[in-house]
Formats: structure tokens, C-alpha cells, sequence
């Protein structure tokens, strides 16, 4: 096949290693690294060179791809506080710094002012779908930045995702992640009520589901993260640490836009409790846990 380019995926946790996987498929050279070095190791048997730092991994290559947990993780990694050398002063200065994790609007910013300061373009391009959409190569993905680079960048989101929107200057697409995913924890966290409430008024659960099916009141996600619930089947596929995460981010958010989230808050203050309860790595499915303790 030939080769589409190189990219170096920085992060290979749930999202990131189906990411680099299908980049490699898609005949892109891959460059992978991960703080915790035996999460990348596997990719070598898709063809990925597996690399000691951050850094090293960005060297010469077309694109670097953030995936990691916050933003704090991605400036630790981007600037070099985790890594000799930093992944900024490294890679070529016309490279196209791709950053897919959800970091929220203020450190969106912040990691565009990095980019500028090294003279490194930067397309703000979180993603939407979780382990499931990101092993079959359909996320979407919500990209923002700069026009000229959109070109450049279709190979790569076309072998991670099934579509992907351009929603203006760098920042729009972090903003439309957080207004997604503002839905996404409101329905797992109602999911988990009324699953909790059936139980607990002597119904079978199932009722809930079988009753919403094919009604206007229905939505697919409300199947499966209310089947995962009723199974106790809570395996990551968006770990409740994520969950509060990102429940902080779309608070912090609308407190400086002037919104009141009462449901958003409702949700992060959930979510911390299911992460409280030693569910971190558990999928958020598990603020089930919390809402009918037992
Ligand atoms: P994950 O499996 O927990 O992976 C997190 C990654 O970040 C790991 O590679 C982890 O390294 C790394 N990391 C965390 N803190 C770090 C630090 N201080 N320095 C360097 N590396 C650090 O999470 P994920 O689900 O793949 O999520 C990655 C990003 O995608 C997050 O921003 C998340 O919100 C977003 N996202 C997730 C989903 C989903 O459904 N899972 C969907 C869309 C977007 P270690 O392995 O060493 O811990």
C-alpha cells in the first residue's frame, strides 16, 4: 500500500489505540508512544513503532495526534515537563499538530497559544463516539482551525472517523465537544435513574427500555447504556473518571458563559460520586451504582 504520510499518536489508552490502529491500515506510517509504555507495545504487531517519549515519537513525521486524558496531560506532553525535550521543540515547523482529546475551552486556548509560540499549526479536533465507533474507524470528528490546513488533514480524520465537520476558527470544535457531550452524560445519568427507580418500585427494569422502543421519547444510547446497567455490565468504554471530567469541563464552561447548568452539575456531582466510590476506570454506566446504592 502506499504510504499516506507519517503520524506520531501521542496517548494510546481506550481511544487512542484504535486510532494509531486504523492510521496504520490506512497506510500511514505510525509513530506511537504512551506514559505507560505497555499500553503501546501492542501496536507494534499493526506496524506502528512504538517510541520511549513523546518526543522522540514526533520527530519528523507529518502529523502528531494528541489522545490523552486532559489538558494538563496534553501541555505536560506537548511542552516537555513529562518527556525530554517536549513534543513542540521537536517536531517539523510544518507539521500539523492534530488535538483530538477533550480538554474544554480554556485549555483548548491555551494549547493554541502553545502552537502559535512554536510556530506550529493546530487543528482543534475532538471526537465524538467512544471505544466501539473508534475500533471501526466512525468517529466524528468536530475539527476547527485554520481553512487552508483542511486539505491536509482529510486522509487522517477519513481513517479514524465516517465524517468530519469544520466549524470555524480553532476552539469551535472543543466547544461543540462539550455541548455533545452535555447530552451524552444527561442521558446516562437519567438512564440511571429511571433504570434505579423501576428496580426499586418492584418493576422489571427491562420495561423501561421495551416501553421507550420505537416511541418518540427513544434514543439508541438510552438502550445501551441502559442494558449495560440492567446487566451490571459496567467494562470502559467511557470510564466515569472521564465522565466527571468532562462534567467539570461543560460546568466551567457555561459558568463563564452565564449559563446555568443545573442538570450538568447534577451530573458532575454524580459522576464524582461514582469515582468517589471507586469507579474510575469503570464505564459511567456505574453512576447506576450511586443512584441505587445498595
Ligand atoms: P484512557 O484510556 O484513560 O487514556 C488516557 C491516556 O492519557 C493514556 O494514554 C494515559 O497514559 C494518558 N495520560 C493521562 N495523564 C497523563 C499525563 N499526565 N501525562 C501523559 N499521559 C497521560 O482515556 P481515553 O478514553 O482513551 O480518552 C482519551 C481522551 O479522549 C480524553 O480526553 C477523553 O475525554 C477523550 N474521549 C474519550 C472517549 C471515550 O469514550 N473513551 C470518547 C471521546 C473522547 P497512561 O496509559 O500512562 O495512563
Amino acid at each position: 500500500m502506499a504510504e499516506a504520510g507519517s503520524i506520531a499518536v501521542l496517548g494510546t489508552g481506550i481511544m487512542g489505540a484504535p486510532m494509531a490502529r486504523n492510521l496504520a491500515r490506512a497506510g500511514f506510517a505510525v509513530r506511537v508512544w504512551n506514559r505507560t509504555r505497555a499500553k503501546a507495545e501492542p501496536l507494534a504487531a499493526d506496524g506502528a513503532t512504538v517510541c520511549d517519549t513523546a518526543a522522540a515519537a514526533a520527530k519528523g513525521v507529518d502529523f502528531v495526534l494528541t489522545m490523552l486524558g486532559d489538558g494538563d496531560a496534553v501541555e505536560a506532553t506537548m511542552t516537555g515537563r513529562s518527556d525530554d525535550g517536549g513534543v513542540l521543540a521537536t517536531m517539523r515547523r510544518d507539521a500539523i499538530w492534530l488535538q483530538c482529546s477533550t480538554v474544554g475551552v480554556a485549555a483548548c486556548e491555551r494549547l493554541g497559544r502553545l502552537a502559535a509560540d512554536a510556530g506550529v499549526s493546530y487543528v482543534d479536533s475532538p471526537v465524538l463516539g467512544t471505544r466501539k465507533p473508534a475500533e471501526e474507524a466512525k468517529l466524528n470528528v468536530l475539527a476547527s482551525g485554520d481553512e487552508a490546513l483542511r486539505d491536509r488533514c482529510a486522509d487522517v480524520f477519513a481513517a479514524i472517523g465516517q465524517h468530519t465537520d469544520w466549524l470555524g476558527p480553532a476552539g469551535m470544535g472543543s466547544r461543540l465537544k462539550l455541548v455533545m457531550n452535555s447530552w451524552v452524560l444527561a442521558i446516562t445519568s437519567a438512564v440511571a435513574e429511571a433504570v434505579a427507580l423501576a428496580e426499586r418500585l418492584g418493576l422489571d427494569p427491562a420495561l423501561f427500555l421495551s416501553t421507550l422502543n420505537g416511541t418518540q421519547l427513544d434514543t439508541p444510547y438510552a438502550h445501551i447504556k441502559g442494558n449495560a446497567m440492567i446487566k451490571r455490565d459496567f467494562a470502559a468504554s467511557f470510564p466515569a473518571a472521564g465522565a466527571a471530567k468532562d462534567a467539570g469541563l461543560i460546568v466551567a464552561a457555561a459558568t463563564s458563559s452565564g449559563v446555568q447548568v443545573d442538570v450538568a452539575r447534577a451530573v458532575l456531582e454524580k459522576m464524582r460520586r461514582a469515582v468517589d466510590a471507586g469507579h474510575k476506570d469503570d464505564d459511567m454506566a456505574a453512576a447506576y451504582l450511586v443512584t441505587a446504592p445498595s
